[in-house]
């Protein structure tokens, strides 16, 4: 495999993470760690075993490609829950491997109990239940005509759970939304037990709301940016660590992501560098060219704002981000060569550039730029 940058994915803090969050919830509340977008980057077949070696037993997925991933890559035989997409020809796969899946419309429940009458397995099922972010899940008008299937077909599924999404828990400015959300959740939850329909989980929350929602914890929680070490949003932060003495950010990054200089040149007081004329040298200027651009997850948002960590400094990214280059300035570094080193997010001798840093531009960033990176870039496990 030869590749111009690598990922390096530290155990240590995954473990002080993932035991930070648990410890956060309690013994009683189900972790699942979320891994849809190929682990937030970090690759779910590294990720996956992984996470099971600290203790994780269950993972949540957007689609049947990426639970067939974890699938193969669980050693130790976690449960999966498709949240998003399956279709109906992979239903019999999920039923038959045991993989859980939402159930948002009656299609895909209708779908689901054939083949569970077929296979002579029953479908793992989660309900998810409509309460105001209007993506999917079934509508309050349908939910009687769900309990009487439910009631009818009790030999082909198990009810794992019953769920719903918030729309935007990590931002107070949705706060009056999120609450009409867990009272329309609270709702469905007593019209199901009603009829004795009970689920085995209730889950509704995110990383944003397990923390600045408590009460939205229940049986499950859904986990995703937080155990990779990075807060939803910098409310979410400052939510948890208003009440707290200690002041320091209890999350450790457990992504690193590192390439060499390719090359390095003079530029004179006056001359273009890159494309077009979008930036001058206005003095006389060192550079270093590196071998990472917006095709291989370096956001094009990042030109002339991004910073790398070049023997142990700081330094500008210069012009546009091109496709498969960027430009750093090194004029205050002269000696950097060839082959020196390169942190594009990560810490190098005390430095740090963390993801978080650029997010200043977009909440969004963090996940984005995390789940851009491509799955060709080796993922290596650090100690
Ligand atoms: C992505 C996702 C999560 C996890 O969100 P984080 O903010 O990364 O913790 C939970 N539930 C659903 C349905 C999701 O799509």
């Amino acid at each position: 495999m030869f590749q111009t940058s690598t990922l390096y994915i530290n155990k240590q803090a995954l473990t002080h993470n993932l035991n930070f969050i648990q410890n956060l919830v309690g013994k009683k509340v189900r972790f699942s760690s979320v891994i849809k977008g190929n682990a937030y980057g970090h690759g779910i077949e590294v990720f996956v075993p992984l996470a099971e070696d600290c203790g994780i037993t269950h993972f949540s997925v957007f689609d049947a490609n990426e639970a067939l991933r974890a699938y193969n890559a669980s050693r130790q035989n976690a449960g999966i829950m498709i949240m998003g997409m399956i279709d109906m020809y992979e239903l019999d796969w999920a039923i038959q491997k045991g993989v859980e899946f939402y159930v948002f419309d009656f299609e895909r429940l209708f779908n689901a109990l054939e083949a569970a009458k077929r296979i002579g397995k029953p479908a793992r099922i989660h309900v998810e239940v409509e309460t105001g972010m209007n993506r999917t899940g079934f509508d309050e008008r349908d939910v009687d005509k769900l309990i009487k299937i439910l009631q009818k077909n009790k030999k082909y599924y198990v009810l794992e759970g019953i769920c719903t999404h918030f729309a935007g828990a990590e931002s107070i400015a949705n706060y009056a939304r999120i609450l009409t959300q867990i009272k329309r959740y609270k709702n469905h939850i007593k019209k199901f037990r009603r009829h004795n329909i009970k689920p085995k989980y209730r889950h509704v929350a995110s990383s944003a709301a397990t923390i600045t929602y408590p009460e939205t914890r229940l049986d499950m929680v859904r986990i995703g940016i937080m155990q990779f070490g990075f807060w939803p949003s910098p409310e979410a932060f400052i939510n948890y660590i208003s009440d707290k003495i200690e002041k320091d950010d209890p999350l450790q990054r457990i992504i690193t992501w590192k390439s060499k200089v390719m090359d390095t040149k003079y530029v004179k007081t006056g001359e273009f560098i890159g494309y077009g004329t979008s930036y001058m040298a206005r003095n006389n200027m060192k550079i270093a060219t590196i071998p990472v651009g917006y095709a291989h997850g370096y956001s094009r948002s990042l030109s002339y704002q991004g910073r790398v960590l070049i023997n142990g400094h700081r330094v500008d990214v210069i012009g546009n981000v091109n496709m498969n280059v960027l430009i750093v300035k090194i004029t205050d570094i002269p000696e950097t060569k060839r082959g020196d080193e390169v942190v594009l997010i990560g810490k190098q001798e005390g430095a740090e550039i963390t993801v978080a840093s650029f997010s200043d531009f977009s909440d969004q960033l963090n996940y984005e730029m995390l789940t851009r990176l491509p799955e060709e870039i080796p993922r290596i496990i650090e100690i």
